[in-house]
């Protein structure tokens, strides 16, 4: 499958068997599955939630939101399990209001699951550290 590197955002092809292997981007050598949330842009969105195929959770969420802070390390700490089953990225709804209004964002944290640029799940406030997991699982 085609992921976009959360460095450079350069397309790789990867075969299934490769996830598990620690996959490098062929432009620039970094990890493709880095375990770490990526900040997505009107700038790199396309890249990252339509052109790769890798499905992307993303959560958006503000600053000034208590809640999203608090939830961010949970987010974090999932984006490292399951490093090899999805991209984690953050929308800065302050940042990027376009993002937010192109997917009728209405409250913070709202979380959804994109796959080769079709919504496959979406979930409204911040989850427990086991609900979230159990979200992912049953949308991958
Ligand atoms: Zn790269």
């Amino acid at each position: 499958m085609l992921i976009s590197c959360p460095q450079c955002a350069g397309l790789n092809r990867v075969s299934d068997q490769r996830l598990s292997d620690n996959p490098q981007c062929g432009h620039c050598q970094s990890p493709l599955l880095s375990g770490v949330p990526i900040t997505l842009t009107a700038q790199n969105f396309s890249r990252h939630a339509n052109q790769s195929e890798f499905p992307i959770v993303i959560d958006f969420w503000a600053d000034w939101c208590g809640p999203c802070q608090s939830f961010a390390a949970t987010f974090s700490a999932a984006a490292s399990r399951f490093s090899q089953q999805y991209r984690f990225g953050k929308v800065d709804t302050q940042a990027q209001p376009q993002l937010a209004a192109q997917f009728g964002i209405r409250s913070i944290p709202s979380l959804i699951i994109i796959k080769q640029g079709t919504i496959i799940a979406q979930q409204a406030g911040a989850l427990s550290g086991a609900d979230l997991q159990q979200w992912l699982m049953a949308n991958s």
